[in-house]
C-alpha cells in the first residue's frame, strides 16, 4: 500500500514530502485513514537527534487517530467505520513478563516493543514510520477504541500525554482525597491536572510562570504553588502526597523534594537529562522515593482514553496543517505554548502540489505478526 506523507530525510534539514510502501493488510491487524495526528515534544527532539538515536528519514507522529477502513483476517474488536486510535507502540512480543502484565511498554522480549515511528523492527531492522502520513497498518491488539464523546481532534494527545500521567498516578495508587502536586504546566501538565481532579485527588500545580496561574485554575487545579517564590515553597513543605513532574529538562530536583510528605512518592516522566546531584538525606529521613515512568500500556491507555470520556477532560489543542509543520517546530523550539498542535491530515490527501514533487524513500516492513497465523 502506497503511503504519503511528511517526513525529514537528514538531521537540520526541513520536513519534505514522502512516499512509501506499507507491507499490506495481513491477518490479525487493522488499516486506519489517519484523520489527526498530534505533534507532540518527542517528535521533535527525535527529529533533530536530541537523543542520538534518530534513524533518517525520520517520519514522525505517535498521536494518531483515524477511522478503520479494512480489517484482516481473525480481526475481532474492530470493524469498518470504526474510529480508532494508535500512540506510541504498534508492536511487542506479546510473552514477557511486562506484555502479561500489560505493560508492553518495558517489553524484554528478544522483540522488545516497537514503537511507532524511529522503531526498529526486529527482525529485518527496517525503522517504523509514524502518523504524519495519510495511513497506518497496526495490529489489532495495538489499536485503541475512541469513545463517542472524544473527538479525533483530541484523541492523540490522551495517547500519550495522557497515558504518560495516568499510568503513574495509577501504578503508585493515587488515592481519593490525597494532594497531588503537577510540577510543570505544559503538554503533560494540564492533562495531568485534569486526571488527578477526576481521580478525586487535590490538585497543586507548580509553576515558574505566574502568568499562567488563571488559566491553571480554569483547568481545574485547587492550587499554584510558584516555585520561584521562596515563602510560598516554605509554606508547602512536606504537603503532597504524590508528584507528577512533567518538566522536560534538567533541573534541581531538591527544592520539589521538600515539597513531598514522609512516605511519598515524586514521579519523573519527562526529564531523560538526568540531574546534577540529588540530596539523599531528605530521602532517607522521610521513606520519600523517586521514580520514572515512561508511556503506559495498551490496556491502561484504553483506561485513560475511557476516562477522559466519562469526566469530560479534553488537552487544549489548536488544529494545523501538514503544510506548517516547520513553523510549528521553530515555534516548540522557542517555547512550550499551552496547547497541542494536531495535525488535520485532510491538508495532507488534498496536497496536490507536495505528492507531485513527493521523495520516495525506504519501505518500512512489519515483521511477522506474532503468536498469529500470518
Ligand atoms: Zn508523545
Ligand atoms: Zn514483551
Amino acid at each position: 500500500m502506497q503511503v504519503y506523507g511528511y517526513g525529514v530525510t537528514e538531521k537540520g534539514s526541513n520536513f519534505v514530502p514522502v512516499v512509501f510502501d506499507r507491507t499490506d493488510l495481513r491477518a490479525g491487524e487493522v488499516a486506519i485513514d489517519i484523520t489527526h495526528c498530534g505533534v507532540c515534544h518527542s517528535d521533535l527532539h527525535q527529529v533533530d537527534n536530541d537523543w542520538g538515536n534518530t534513524n533518517y528519514p525520520c517520519v514522525p507522529g505517535h498521536e494518531i487517530a483515524g477511522v478503520v477502513t479494512a480489517i484482516g483476517d481473525g480481526v475481532k474488536k474492530f470493524k469498518v467505520g470504526d474510529r480508532v486510535g494508535v500512540g506510541c507502540m504498534i508492536d511487542s512480543c506479546q510473552e514477557c513478563e511486562s506484555c502479561r502484565n500489560n505493560d508492553e511498554q518495558y517489553c524484554s522480549g528478544p522483540k522488545s516493543c516497537t514503537l511507532t515511528y524511529n522503531g526498529t523492527k526486529a527482525g529485518d531492522g527496517s525503522n517504523t514510520y509514524g502518523g504524519y502520513t495519510d495511513s497506518i497498518i497496526v495490529r489489532e491488539e495495538f489499536v485503541l477504541k475512541v469513545p463517542d464523546a472524544i473527538s479525533n481532534e483530541v484523541v492523540g494527545p490522551i495517547l500519550c500525554a495522557g497515558i504518560t500521567t495516568y499510568q503513574p498516578m495509577k501504578h503508585f495508587g493515587l488515592k481519593k482525597g490525597d494532594t497531588l502536586g503537577v510540577a510543570g504546566i505544559g503538554g503533560l501538565g494540564h492533562i495531568a491536572i485534569q486526571i488527578g481532579k477526576a481521580l478525586g485527588a487535590r490538585v497543586v500545580a507548580l509553576t515558574t510562570s505566574p502568568g499562567k496561574r488563571d488559566e491553571i485554575m480554569k483547568l481545574g487545579a485547587d492550587d499554584v504553588l510558584i516555585t520561584t517564590d521562596a515563602e510560598a515553597m516554605a509554606n508547602a513543605a512536606q504537603s503532597l502526597d504524590m508528584m507528577v513532574n512533567t518538566i522536560p529538562v534538567k533541573h534541581d530536583i531538591n527544592p520539589y523534594v521538600t515539597l513531598m510528605k514522609p512516605n511519598s512518592m515524586l514521579l519523573l516522566v519527562g526529564n531523560m537529562n538526568g540531574f546534577d546531584n540529588v540530596e539523599s538525606g531528605p530521602l532517607v529521613f522521610n521513606r520519600i522515593g523517586i521514580a520514572g515512568s515512561l508511556i503506559g500500556g495498551i490496556k491502561d491507555t484504553q483506561e485513560i482514553l475511557d476516562l477522559c470520556a466519562k469526566h469530560d477532560i479534553a488537552p487544549l489543542t489548536k488544529v494545523v496543517t501538514i503544510q506548517e509543520i516547520d513553523a510549528i517546530y521553530d515555534e516548540l523550539r522557542n517555547g512550550n505554548p499551552r496547547y497541542r498542535h494536531v495535525i488535520d491530515m485532510k491538508s495532507l490527501k488534498d496536497d496536490a502540489d507536495g505528492k507531485g514533487k513527493a521523495r520516495e524513500i525506504a519501505s518500512p516492513t512489519r515483521g511477522e505478526v506474532v503468536g498469529r497465523a500470518a
